[in-house]
């Protein structure tokens, strides 16, 4: 049995923590916060309530497979997105009325699509096999083979995939909306994030009722229930360690904890900047992409919004002009592309009746607003007006807005470099790049949307599955199944 100190209750960290638990290893979690669940956090006001992270969940049975038993709501659609001509795309789950849905859009894109959704689910199919199951080259599942990696059709970007399969611009568009999935700019990301569509047309997307911070509590009594020994509020300041290997941890305050194992669920960068300090791995992980950051505007609304969808997209006019601001030039979009969320459309308890909670979510670069030309306020003015001249007007609707900055984000997160996913899928190369789960000294690990296989709650779960299973591989339990 080895001593087990996990480093931040994210998702990544207590799906990894719960497995190890469950291995027979004795794990001890250390929580800055004064809750789990990191980025799955909300902001309440006046009987409001808002996710300050993630709105959908794909992929929910790698959820339910750890055993968390709530009932989750699919919503009727998986988004409304709007395109700046006026037209509308409503995307069903069923990939027979998505064909349909597109037809109607576009005459003859139909079959396109349903070609481009047979691509996304090999593409799916092929990084189940290799990149979801474990390190990159190291263990890639049995049956997987050459014909994986030109499943994920290398050396192309996601733009380029889009170009291939779709005549129409807003296809196109929709197509490069999966990049900010991750993060990252659908001109530089791998054409491999184009096989999102598989998921969202195969398990759908969820909703966890109550909120999504709803899936931590989950996480936590299933922490509970394995023996996981939990401290909130407790940061920890460094990780110990000889040339070799860890020896344990030190809390802030100076207390010592000895560990065989220390896995990591902070960013990468903040491991190597502060933690243990490493300036060669920092230079590394600096020198790759930021991922892109939100700016989000959180509304109290008045009144019921005829057929608005639980996920709505509204873009912008000119993709390759909002991308460019946001990679090239460092500042948010002049003509963003915003995602409205309400979850209110599916759950009665996030909103006083007859009134809606709108997130309101634009893609930002991850620095500082300081350095932004816009001040936040006047850019959160600029939103509210493309959203009214989009038919989406609030005004004499507002009970109130509240507007968070990446530097706000940043400071509630903390042990975050402010980029959501940590690096942008930024280059054919991206994937390979990305820190691994293994760390520099034996019995360290590294789990979350910074590293290896990325951001987005099923993935960082996925990294959660990896590490335990690369611990169960250089912990072996001796005398007892892992
Ligand atoms: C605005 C936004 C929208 C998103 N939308 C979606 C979405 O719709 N769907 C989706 O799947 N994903 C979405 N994501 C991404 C998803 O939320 C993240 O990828 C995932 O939650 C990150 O999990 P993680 O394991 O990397 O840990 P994090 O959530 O980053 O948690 C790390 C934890 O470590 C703690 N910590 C850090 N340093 C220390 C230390 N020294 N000592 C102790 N504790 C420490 C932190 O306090 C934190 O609790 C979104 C994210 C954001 C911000």
């Amino acid at each position: 049995m080895a001593e087990v100190v996990v480093v931040g209750g994210g998702v990544g960290g207590m799906v990894a923590a719960l497995l190890l638990a469950r291995q027979g290893h004795e794990v001890r979690l250390y929580e800055r916060l004064p809750r789990l669940g990191g980025k799955l956090a909300e902001y309440r006001r006046d009987g409001f309530a808002f996710s300050l992270g993630p709105s959908l969940l794909t992929l929910p049975e790698v959820f339910t497979g750890l055993g968390i038993t709530r009932e989750l709501v699919e919503p009727a659609l998986l988004c409304d997105y709007r395109f700046a001509d006026g037209s509308q795309l409503a995307a069903h789950r069923d990939p027979a009325r998505m064909a349909a849905e597109v037809e109607r859009l576009t005459p003859g894109e139909g079959a396109r699509w349903r070609a481009f959704h047979h691509w996304a689910r090999g593409c799916m199919d092929a990084s189940h096999r290799t990149f979801f199951s474990g390190p990159l080259f190291s263990r890639p599942q049995a049956g997987a083979g050459f014909s994986d990696v030109l499943a994920v059709a290398p050396g192309r970007t996601l733009a380029g995939l889009a170009r291939k399969y779709f005549r129409d611009p807003r296809l196109r568009q929709y197509v490069g909306r999966y990049a900010t999935y991750a993060g990252s700019n659908p001109y530089r990301a791998p054409a491999a994030l184009g096989c999102i569509p598989a998921l969202e047309h195969g398990q759908g997307g969820w909703y966890v009722p109550g909120g999504m911070p709803r899936l931590a509590e989950d996480l936590a009594a299933l922490l509970k229930e394995s023996g996981v020994e939990v401290r909130l509020s407790t940061e920890v300041e460094a990780i110990l360690a000889d040339g070799e290997r860890v020896q344990g941890v030190r809390l802030m305050g100076g207390e010592a904890v000895d560990a065989d194992v220390v896995v990591a669920n902070t960013d990468a960068a903040v491991l190597y900047a502060r933690l243990l300090p490493d300036r060669k791995r920092l230079r590394r992980v600096d020198a790759l992409a930021p991922s892109s950051s939100a700016f989000l505007l959180l509304a109290g609304v008045e009144g019921r919004t005829e057929g608005l969808a639980h996920h709505t997209v509204v873009f912008s006019a000119d993709q390759r002009a909002e991308f460019t601001d946001i990679f090239r030039r460092g500042r948010p979009p002049a003509d963003p592309t915003v995602y409205i969320g309400c979850s209110a459309v599916d759950d009665a308890s996030q909103a006083p009746a007859g009134t809606e909670n709108w997130t309101m979510l634009v893609n930002v670069p991850a620095h500082d607003p300081a350095r932004w030309p816009v001040r936040p306020e006047s850019y959160r003015d600029l939103v509210l007006e493309r959203l009214a001249a989009r038919g989406h007007d609030l005004a004499g609707r507002l009970r109130f807005v509240e507007l968070f900055t990446p530097a706000d984000l940043r400071e509630r997160y903390g042990g975050w470099t402010g980029a959501i996913y940590g690096s942008a899928y930024d280059g054919p190369m991206a994937p390979l790049r990305r820190p691994g789960n293994r760390g520099p000294r034996r019995g360290l690990y590294l789990v979350g949307g910074s590293v290896h296989p990325g951001g987005g709650l099923p993935l960082v779960a996925m990294g959660g599955r990896i590490v335990a299973s690369l611990v169960g591989t250089d912990f072996p339990l001796r005398g007892r199944a892992g």
